[in-house]
């Protein structure tokens, strides 16, 4: 065989070299590490160092600058050069010869999803908490040197492309990166390969820092294969992860807060209270795995307009995270089910979050489209004043994954069983999420909400039950009829007090002289017709001392019956209410179990039924 050989002259001006980024922790009991950020080929004008706001993955500003300290920036020859501080988030550094150094300090302690956590066990990066970039230079190659402190043994786990040295990394560019947490410690792996439903396997390894041994991280592998290879029958193949591999990257050590989130090639989970080293450790610990993994597809490849690319400046605002977050959730439950893990089984993890959309007053407000534009004040948002989202805002997981279900037992019903949510979200992901395999960090064609409605008429070959279904339910304040689609697989709901006499959700506190009101009280319910609210004071009920058995005494009386109040406002006025309760609006979900009729045990099979055996 002939074995043709061209040589390419490399050409220097074509490929400038990547940004360099050196990482040292020369002190990590106190919770700081040091970044030297190198830059060459910069030309005349000035370099412009910037931290993020926002994180991919996260809907609020974090203001990540906040942690910067003993900044310094040097030029080529080491001569240290002035900057300016420009933006509250900016560095601007002129009057360099070409290359730049920008050496840093940043404090970190929170080991999450999304911050950045340094000490003597671990450092755990979420990248754009940790790192600088350079304005202008985003698609630019990017190296990062690890330098563990002396005398640990800690190695590097991340979805970064591996060099020959074990620690140095590159990523292609700034979207790749800033997308890629690194997990930096004593952790313990576990490779595996699975075959996807294609027939062409995908390789995973587990990094878990934990107080663990290699049987339990093992152990856990093999629980995660039978998971795994049930989200690749959904959509019918794995994607391509980047780097030839997937990691599910599990903090579980004590100092971590519990949090998961997803990214392209990886997952970073984090959570103090899991415990690997028993069975029901290592199945507790699926819930989040099945979820994060399924965002493989719906979210990082299948990604909506407004998140591509994620801008790091500021917050990310989608229509979509109903599907994004909401689906996710939705097949994280569903999936455990399928692969034999059922710890939640669908009446109490999927019904729950149509019960709780049933009767949560909020979707009357915000459509689930709105839910996911509210993102940005919610997924971890902080201000210092308050906000009655407790009564205008429903998480768009809930709905999402109620939608989910109303969304896959209607496509059931609808076509007897030949088609169901799965062969949406493989047409969504042929349509969509295909593409993404083009260009590491980048997806090839997010989607419209106007695209997701259009995909789903493909699915059912029904438009007018596609406009039917996002007018009502994703665009508009509706709920599907829960009822007749789960008692088409077994399921009974019914209102679970329908004669108990009931106030609304308020939030009380004992107060000297009564019970004072601690919330918004939510809308559409008897308290707020009543006229209650934040802060009032309910002196009397019925005439006696307002005490907190009073108030729960109240569900001892029935429907329709009128109860009087005293009430004092913040303005001292005392004035006299009535509430006239209404009945409880609670919904619960009953199982026929074996009552079932073959017809509704056969709808049931196929929809929680393993696809992957
Ligand atoms: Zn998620």
């Amino acid at each position: 065989m002939w074995l043709l050989v061209v040589f390419v002259p490399a050409v220097p001006w074509a490929q400038p070299a990547p940004i360099a980024y050196q990482v040292t922790f020369p002190e990590p009991q106190h919770h700081w590490m040091q970044i030297e950020m190198t830059v060459t080929g910069l030309g005349g004008a000035p370099l412009r160092a910037r931290m993020s706001r926002s994180s991919p993955g996260r809907y609020a500003v974090h203001e990540f600058a906040k942690n910067i300290f003993a900044l310094d920036a040097f030029d080529g020859a080491g001569k240290k050069l002035p900057y300016t501080h420009t933006d509250v988030d900016e560095w601007q550094v002129g009057g360099h010869d070409g290359t730049v150094k920008v050496v840093y300090r940043i404090f970190g302690d929170l080991a999450d999803g999304t911050y950045f956590g340094v000490d003597t066990t671990h450092a755990h990066m979420n990248m754009p908490a940790a790192f600088m970039w350079v304005s202008g230079l985003e698609n630019r190659a990017i190296r990062v040197t690890f330098v563990p402190p002396d005398g640990t043994s800690w190695e590097v786990g991340t979805q970064l492309f591996p060099t020959a040295d074990p620690y140095t990394f590159t990523a292609p560019n700034l979207q790749y990166f800033m997308d890629s947490p690194t997990e930096v410690s004593a952790f313990i792996q576990s490779a595996f390969s699975v075959t996807g439903p294609d027939g062409v396997p995908a390789q995973f390894r587990l990094v878990v820092h934990a107080d663990v041994s290699q049987g339990d991280v093992d152990e856990l592998a093999k629980l995660v294969q039978r998971l795994v290879r049930e989200e690749a029958a959904v959509y019918g193949e794995f994607p391509k992860f980047e780097p030839g591999y997937y990691t599910f990257l599990l903090d579980y050590s004590a100092w971590t807060a519990g949090d998961g989130m997803e990214h392209r090639n990886s997952t970073l989970i984090t959570d103090p209270d899991i415990r690997l080293r028993t069975t029901e450790g290592r199945r507790a610990a699926l819930d989040t795995i099945a979820h994060e993994f399924f965002h493989a597809w719906n979210v990082e490849r299948i990604r909506p307009v407004g998140l591509e690319p994620f801008d790091l400046t500021k917050e990310n605002i989608t229509c979509c995270l109903w599907l994004a977050e909401g689906f996710t959730q939705y097949y994280g439950v569903l999936l455990q089910d399928r692969a034999g893990f059922g710890q939640m089984g669908p009446v109490a993890g999927l019904g729950g979050y149509a019960t709780a959309v049933m009767r949560g007053s909020a979707r009357r407000l915000r459509s689930a489209v709105q839910m996911s534009e509210y993102a940005p004040f919610a997924d971890a948002a902080t201000s210092i004043d308050p906000t009655d989202s407790n009564r205008t805002f429903i998480s768009y997981y809930t709905y999402g994954a109620a939608i989910a279900l109303g969304l896959d037992l209607s496509i059931r019903d609808k076509t007897a069983g030949a088609a169901s949510l799965d062969d949406y979200m493989r047409l969504l992901w042929q349509r969509f999420g295909k593409s993404a395999e083009m260009r590491a960090g980048y997806v090839g064609r997010p989607y419209s909400l106007k695209d997701l409605r259009d995909t789903l008429a493909e699915v059912v070959k029904d438009k007018a039950f596609a406009d039917d279904f996002f007018d009502r339910f994703i665009e508009g304040h509706d709920v599907a009829d829960y009822a007749r689609l789960l008692e088409r697989a077994g399921y009974t709901v019914h209102p679970r007090n329908p004669d108990v006499g009931w106030a609304g959700s308020v939030q009380l506190r004992t107060d000297s002289g009564g019970l004072q009101i601690m919330a918004p009280v939510p809308f559409d319910t008897p308290a707020y017709d009543a006229g209650l609210d934040l802060d009032d004071v309910i002196a009397t009920i019925d005439g006696q001392p307002a005490t907190e058995a009073a108030w729960a005494a109240l569900s001892r009386r029935k429907p329709g019956d009128a109860v009087p109040l005293t009430i004092r406002r913040r303005d001292g006025k005392v004035v006299q209410r009535t509430l006239t309760l209404k009945s409880d609006p609670a919904m619960t979900i009953d199982d026929l179990a074996g009552a079932m009729s073959a017809e509704q045990k056969a709808f049931r099979d196929a929809w929680l039924g393993s696809r992957a055996r």
